[in-house]
C-alpha cells in the first residue's frame, strides 16, 4: 500500500513521550525573534515626550492583567485537582513581580523615553540573556520562564492574537520556543503536540508537557522548521525525537500501533506501582525518588516511591527572586512532605556551584568551578546566611514529617563535624525560643568525591547513613566534566574505578551498621539495578518516571545471582569486561508485569 506522499524526517530531542499525528500550525511570537527577545522595531521604541507616567500606568495595568490571568489558570488547575501544575503559575507570578524586572522597565520608560512593551521585553532580556546563553539546563529553563512571563505582559500591552486564538482545529504547534503561558490556556483537545526549534527538557513548559501528556520534540533547529508550511501533515514521536513531515499511510499506520503499545505499557506500569520492591529471592530494596519541585514530589507519590531520597533544595529555590528565608523554606519543605505523608523526606542542604547556579545567589567567577566553592563548602563558609536558616527550617519541618538531612559535596570528616555542631546549635536555638521542631534528625553524607569514598568508614562512624551521589562521583573519579560533550565517552558509570569506590562505600557503611542509598542517575537505569543490588545498595533514589522500570528490574532480579555478578564485576579491569559480564548475567530489557492485561 503505497501512497504518493514524499515523507521526510526531522530529528530533535525527545522531551515528552507520546505520538501526535495532525496538521502543523506555525506559531510565530510577534516581535520575539526565537530564542531570546530582540527588539525588531527599534524605530517605534520611543514614546511621545512627557507621557512617561501614562506608559508606566499601562505597564502596571498589563502586569496586573497578567497576574490575574495566571491566578485564574492557577485556580482552574487547582479545581481540576492539578495542584502541582498550579504551583508553576505561582513561581511564574513570583517572576512577574521580580523587582529587577519592573525597576529596569520603569527606568527605561522614564529615563530613556522607551515605550512600555519594548521596555518590559528589554528588562526581561537583561535578566534572561546571560542565563540562557550558558550550557546549564537549569539556568536555561529559568531564562525561558522569564521570557515567557515577559511575553505575556507584552501581549497584554499590544493586544496580540494568542496561540489559543489561532488554534481553531486540532494541530501540532510548530514554534521556535514556547513558554508555558503561551499554551496553557489552549483547549487540550486542539493541542496535539509541540515541535520546537529550541527548548530545554527541564524548562517548566516541558515539565508541564510531560505532566499533561502532550507529545513534544525540541531542538529541531530553526532552519529545519522554517521549511514547514502551515497545514502540512506531521507525525511526531515524543519518545524517539523524530518528526515525520508528510508521512505516508504506512508510517501513520505504524505510529498508530506504537501509540497503542505506549498507552498499554504506561497503563501496565501504573498498575504495578504498588507492587512490593522485592527481588525474586525475597530481598527488599527500598525505592525512593529524587525531587527538586513539588511536581516531582507528586509524581514520586503517583509512581509509588517510598519517600524522597534526595530533595535538591537548590532546584526548589530556582524560581525565587531572592534566596528563601527560614519561613519560606519551611513552607517549601512542608509542601513537599505533604505530598508523601508518613514517608521519609531526605532534604539536602544547598548545593550550588559547579554547574548549578541560583540567580538569587550569584557566585564569583572561578577558573575551576567544579573544584571550587560549591555544596557544603559554601554553607560552612556562610553559616548565618545559608546553613543555619536552612537547618532550622528542616528541623521545624521535621516536627510533622520524617525529615532527614544529607550533606552535599563533603570532602573531609571535619566538615561533617562542623555541620553537626551547627545542627546542635540550630536545634538549641529553636528549643530555647520555644519553636516547634523535631529532635536532631538522622544526618547523612552524600558520597560524591573520591576522598569521601576513600574515608567512607570514618564518615560512617560520624553520621547515620551514606548516600552515593554517582553523578559527581563519576566525574571526579574519572576527571571528566559531567557537562562536557567532548569527554562524554569517558563519563562511564561502569568504569571499574567508579565501581570499586562504590563498593568501598557500601562495605564501610555496612561495617558500621549504616544503610546506603544511591541517588545519582545510575539508580534510574534498570539495566544497572541487578549489579547495584548485588553490590549491596539498600535504597535506590530514582527520577520519579523511572520508578516503574526500576521496580520491575528489582522484581526480576535474583539477589544471590546478582551478588555473584557483583563479585565478578569487581575483578574486571576495564569497561568492556564489565559490560560483557552484565550482558551475560541476563537480559537488560526489563519486562513490565501485567503488560497486555486490561
Ligand atoms: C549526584 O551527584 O549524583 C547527585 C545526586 O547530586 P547532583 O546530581 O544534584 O549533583
Ligand atoms: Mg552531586
Amino acid at each position: 500500500m503505497n501512497d504518493l506522499s514524499t515523507e521526510s524526517v526531522l530529528t530533535g530531542t525527545a522531551a515528552a513521550p507520546g505520538i501526535a499525528i495532525g496538521p502543523a500550525l506555525r506559531y510565530r511570537q510577534p516581535a520575539v525573534a526565537g530564542h531570546g527577545f530582540r527588539l525588531v522595531q527599534a524605530e517605534s521604541r520611543y514614546r511621545e515626550t512627557g507621557t512617561a507616567h501614562l506608559e508606566i500606568q499601562r505597564l502596571d495595568e498589563a502586569i496586573a492583567a497578567t497576574d490575574a490571568a495566571m491566578r485564574e489558570t492557577e485556580a482552574r488547575l487547582q479545581a481540576e485537582g492539578k495542584g502541582a501544575e498550579s504551583h508553576i503559575f505561582e513561581s511564574h507570578r513570583a517572576l512577574l513581580h521580580h523587582p529587577g524586572l519592573y525597576d529596569r522597565a520603569v527606568t527605561l520608560i522614564s529615563k530613556a523615553g522607551w515605550r512600555a512593551p519594548d521596555a518590559i521585553v528589554e528588562a526581561g532580556e537583561h535578566q534572561a540573556s546571560p542565563l540562557g546563553d550558558t550550557d546549564n539546563p537549569y539556568l536555561k529553563a529559568y531564562a525561558a520562564n522569564i521570557r515567557d512571563v515577559v511575553g505575556q505582559v507584552r501581549r497584554f500591552l499590544v493586544r496580540e492574537q494568542t496561540l489559543a486564538d489561532l488554534l481553531t482545529r486540532p494541530s501540532i504547534v510548530v514554534a521556535d520556543d514556547l513558554g508555558l503561558s503561551e499554551w496553557m490556556d489552549v483547549p487540550r483537545e486542539r493541542l496535539l503536540g509541540l515541535a520546537l526549534a529550541a527548548g530545554g527538557t527541564t524548562a517548566h513548559s516541558m515539565i508541564m508537557a510531560r505532566s499533561l501528556g502532550i507529545p513534544t520534540v525540541i531542538g529541531l533547529g530553526t532552519a529545519a522548521l522554517r521549511t514547514l508550511r502551515d497545514g502540512v501533515m506531521l507525525a511526531l514521536d515524543g519518545t524517539t525525537g523524530q518528526v515525520v513531515v508528510a508521512p505516508s499511510e504506512e508510517t501513520i499506520a505504524h505510529l498508530r500501533v506504537v501509540a497503542a503499545e505506549l498507552a498499554e505499557h504506561q497503563a501496565a506500569m501504573y498498575r504495578q506501582r504498588d507492587l512490593p520492591s522485592i527481588t525474586r529471592d525475597g530481598q527488599h530494596v527500598v525505592l525512593l525518588a529524587n525531587a527538586g519541585t513539588v511536581i516531582e514530589a507528586q509524581a514520586a507519590r503517583e509512581w509509588g516511591a517510598a519517600g524522597i531520597g534526595s530533595l535538591r533544595t537548590e532546584l526548589l529555590f530556582l524560581g525565587q527572586p531572592k534566596l528563601p528565608d527560614e519561613e519560606e523554606q519551611l513552607a517549601l519543605y512542608q509542601a513537599i512532605a505533604a505530598e508523601l505523608p508518613g514517608c521519609p523526606v531526605t532534604v539536602r542542604t544547598l548545593d550550588v556551584g559547579g554547574d548549578k547556579h541560583l540567580p538569587s545567589f550569584p557566585l564569583p567567577r572561578e577558573s575551576n568551578p567544579f573544584l571550587g566553592w560549591r555544596g557544603i563548602r559554601i554553607g560552612l563558609s556562610q553559616p548565618e546566611q545559608i546553613l543555619l536558616p536552612q537547618l532550622r527550617a528542616m528541623l521545624r519541618a521535621g516536627a510533622d514529617a520524617d525529615v532527614r538531612i544529607v550533606l552535599p559535596m563533603v570532602t573531609t570528616v571535619s566538615e561533617v563535624r562542623e555541620v553537626k555542631a551547627l545542627l546542635q546549635q540550630a536545634h538549641g536555638e529553636l528549643v530555647a525560643a520555644g519553636v516547634r521542631c523535631c529532635a536532631v534528625p538522622r544526618l547523612g553524607v552524600m558520597v560524591e568525591i573520591p576522598s569521601a569514598a576513600l574515608v567512607a568508614d570514618c564518615l560512617a562512624r560520624e553520621c547515620d547513613f551514606l548516600s552515593i551521589g554517582s553523578n559527581d562521583l563519576i566525574q571526579y573519579t574519572l576527571a571528566c566534566d559531567r557537562t562536557n560533550q567532548r569527554v562524554a565517552n569517558l563519563y562511564q558509570p561502569l568504569e571499574p574505578a567508579v565501581l570499586r569506590l562504590i563498593a568501598n562505600v557500601i562495605e564501610a557503611a555496612h561495617r558500621y551498621g549504616q544503610r546506603v542509598s544511591l541517588c545519582g542517575e545510575m539508580a534510574s537505569d534498570p539495566t544497572l539495578t541487578a549489579l547495584l543490588i548485588g553490590m549491596g545498595v539498600d535504597e535506590l533514589s530514582c527520577t520519579p518516571m523511572a520508578l516503574p522500570l526500576v521496580r520491575a528490574a528489582v522484581r526480576a532480579t535474583s539477589a544471590a545471582k546478582a551478588r555473584e555478578l557483583a563479585q565478578a564485576v569487581l575483578q574486571a579491569a576495564c569497561l568492556d569486561e564489565v559490560q560483557v559480564l552484565i550482558h551475560t548475567y541476563g537480559p537488560t530489557e526489563v519486562e513490565v508485569e501485567g503488560e497486555g492485561e486490561g
